[in-house]
């Protein structure tokens, strides 16, 4: 199959074959390869449009006209993923300067999944690159759950973890929920505890965390400028994890929301219908051109995997938004890789950061 070629995930002709699991970050993804009718996700319109965004790294506003040139503005995740990793090390040396505080990030990690460890790995040198301490048990796939919830106990009662991560996902013999309600809500980076999400969802209540993923689709909101208030919003998808409470971080910026799932009738017309549409799916292109809307601003958190013979993994990345089409009629669009992931594990060193903090009394 050429690299560049897919069938569209969303005609009914195409036939999606998920191949072995593999898992990124939090969640489960599979490898797609498509047989059938071959469609090519390419540019299709084009459109006059204008947009006034900011420059990520000032405050100055860029407005660029665009006539029929595919010229969305890249929301560059990974750009501003490292200047918010700069901020936090800055800060982790302030603190440890003021008060001799150094945060603590504790990582449990239960079995082999390679893909779990490449992650674990890669939050442990995040940690290091900004000067975090972290701590890291791996206990072995036939763990009990009780050795689980005794560690969480530890990390909860020791005054040098301010976070506590614990790896998805868990083997199948032990409860989830009871591992991630364990974990004190004052250590709760992730922001999954059922209060932290609670409290997100409450008008005038505070989380003490919002999971990571949400966090930084709204963070490249701001960071480039994108108006929320009073603007339509849809988000696809539905997860604890990603869409939900994305959904409900875009409320409280007062946008106007519709959440779109795999139930929904007519996703096309209502997507279409959105200013700012973030899709956590995991459906390779399902968003296509024709599903936004001129000028609209696209975060696309999918992460698919899809056969490319001419990658040397036998693999490449795509998000679910078709990048090539939104190009040409988005404002602006994240790429994938290199849009919402690196900003996951920045937030996830930031609410690490605030937990410090707050355990200190430092604003
Ligand atoms: P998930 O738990 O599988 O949830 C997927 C959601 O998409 C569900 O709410 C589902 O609806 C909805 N959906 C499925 N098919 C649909 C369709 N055809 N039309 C409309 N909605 C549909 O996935 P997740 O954990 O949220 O992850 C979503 C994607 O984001 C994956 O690709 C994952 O790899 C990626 N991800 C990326 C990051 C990152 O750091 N960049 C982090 C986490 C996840 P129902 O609720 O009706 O089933």
């Amino acid at each position: 199959m050429a690299s560049m070629i897919f069938t569209d995930p969303s005609s009914a002709a195409a036939v999606v074959h998920r191949l072995p699991f593999a898992r990124f970050s939090n969640g489960l993804i599979s490898l797609h390869r498509f047989v059938g009718p071959l469609h090519v996700c390419s540019p299709t319109t084009t459109l006059p449009r204008t947009l006034s965004l900011r420059s990520p790294r000032s405050s100055r506003f860029i407005t660029a006209s665009m006539a029929t040139e595919p010229s969305a503005k890249m929301i560059d995740g990974k750009a501003v993923a490292k200047q918010i990793r700069e901020e936090i090390s800055g800060e982790v040396s302030k603190l440890k300067e003021a008060i001799g505080v150094v945060p603590g990030l504790a990582v449990i990690l239960v079995g082999d999944r390679k893909d779990s460890a490449t992650y674990v790995r890669n939050k442990k040198k995040a940690c290091e690159s900004v000067g975090i301490n972290s701590f890291e048990v791996h206990l072995p796939d036939d763990a009990s759950e009780e050795e689980v919830l005794k560690f969480i106990s530890d990390f909860n009662g020791d005054p040098t973890v301010h976070g506590i991560l614990v790896q998805l996902p868990l083997p199948s013999h032990m409860n989830e929920q009871n591992i991630l309600n364990a974990v004190t809500i004052e250590k709760d980076v992730d922001g999954f505890h059922p209060l932290n999400i609670g409290r997100l969802a409450m008008r005038g209540r505070e989380p003490l965390f919002v999971p990571c993923t949400p966090k930084g689709c709204i963070e490249l909101l701001h960071r480039y400028g994108v108006d929320i208030k009073g603007k339509r919003a849809v988000v696809i998808g539905r997860s604890n994890i990603v869409g939900m409470p994305a959904a409900l971080l875009l409320q409280r910026e007062d946008a106007t929301v519709t959440i779109v799932h795999s139930r929904t009738k007519n996703p096309e017309e209502i997507t279409r219908q959105a200013d700012i549409i973030i899709s956590a799916v995991g459906q390779p292109n399902m968003v296509r051109g024709s599903w936004i809307k001129p000028g609209a601003v696209i975060i696309d958190v999918g992460i698919n995997p899809v056969e490319d013979a001419s990658s040397p993994r036998g693999y490449r990345l795509v998000g679910d938004v078709c990048y090539e089409e939104a190009c040409e009629i988005a404002a602006a669009v994240t790429p994938v890789p290199g849009g919402v992931g690196p900003m996951t594990i920045a937030m996830l060193l930031s609410n690490t950061l605030s937990s410090a903090k707050r355990a200190y009394n430092i604003k």
